[in-house]
């Protein structure tokens, strides 16, 4: 029998994503509060609903790929809870705060429904080439049923340990690429500095002991490495504003638990100016420009 899935916020990430399970043979109801968005999912074959309500109705499964924790609380507290099929699965995709997650799965828990946070790795591209890493936080026994769901949208479908802990991964691992990409780029702009050709900084620095997935696969520089956000003029890919947000998320975890993250917190910073200079919309590698004073 076909699964149903009610999918609610369908943007950028949502939008492929739901694409991705009508093609692998899921019914799809949507809700979005924009027009165009659930437009664009009805032209993918997905039932148009009226109402967060609507939507859960007669719905095995519930995704969510929402901008913000206070969006993901208002959506599970104010409708999914009380309209849910008793027995549905909830699923956040939504990258929000660790605390808010552990807490709408708890939440979930007392009102008898299983739930994963599982938010995403990969950008637009992955999520309309069902190509997404998930990093899933849950129960065993919600891990096991959101599987095959996941799998229909990622390449890679991981359980990160407990409630919040695919969004401790997620912004654990944004951290590094923030930092990283920071100092890959500061990289370039010395070696450019101290007269070295970039291409061959490249082809030294990709197989040495500065490698990084930021150098070598996401190079920051056009016309230096594969092709990359650098190569369309930072369009595309995963904005700067994104990546700051990433960033303070992960300053707030660090910070509730204690942890000491000196890189992370310089790498928020930077990106807090970044995005100050009006480059919230541009790929997050434009961070070498920046540097490079241009
Ligand atoms: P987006 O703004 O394009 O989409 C969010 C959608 O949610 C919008 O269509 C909006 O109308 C809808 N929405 C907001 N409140 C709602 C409500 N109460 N009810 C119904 N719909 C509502 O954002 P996005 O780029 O798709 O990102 C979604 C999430 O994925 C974010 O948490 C983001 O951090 C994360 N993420 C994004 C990327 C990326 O590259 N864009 C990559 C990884 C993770």
């Amino acid at each position: 029998m076909t699964q149903t899935i009610a999918f609610i916020g369908l943007g950028n990430m949502g939008g492929g994503m739901a694409a991705n399970l009508l093609k692998k043979g899921f019914a799809v109801r949507a809700f979005d509060l924009s027009e165009d968005a659930l437009s664009r999912a009805e032209s993918h074959g997905a039932i148009r609903t009226a109402s967060v309500a609507q939507a859960v109705d007669g719905a095995g499964a519930i995704v969510t790929m929402l901008p913000a924790g206070q969006h993901v609380e208002t959506v599970y507290g104010g409708d999914v809870f009380d309209a849910a099929h008793p027995g549905a699965l909830l699923l956040d995709c939504s990258t929000i705060d660790v605390a808010t997650a552990r807490r709408v799965n708890e939440a979930a828990a007392t009102k008898g429904f299983a739930m994963v946070d599982a938010p995403v790795s990969g950008g637009i591209a992955a999520a309309n080439g069902g190509t997404l890493t998930f990093m899933v936080g849950g129960t065993d026994d919600a891990f096991a049923r959101a599987r095959p769901i996941l799998e229909a949208m990622g390449k890679a479908v991981i359980h990160a340990g407990g409630r919040g802990n695919g969004q401790a991964a997620k912004i654990c691992n944004n951290m590094l690429l923030g930092a990283t990409m920071i100092a890959t780029c500061e990289s370039f702009a010395m070696a450019r500095k101290l007269g070295l050709d970039p291409q061959t900084f490249y082809d030294i620095c990709s197989v040495s002991s500065g490698q990084s997935w930021s150098m070598t696969s996401y190079c920051p520089l056009p016309g230096v490495g594969p092709q990359t956000p650098a190569d369309n003029g930072y369009q595309g890919g995963f904005a700067a504003a994104l990546m700051l947000k990433d960033l303070k998320l992960a300053s707030e975890a660090a910070a509730s638990v204690g942890a000491s993250v000196p890189m992370g917190n310089a790498a928020e910073a930077l990106y807090q100016v970044l995005v100050n200079k009006g480059e919230a919309a541009r790929d997050f590698s434009v961070m070498i420009e920046m540097l490079e004073g241009r």
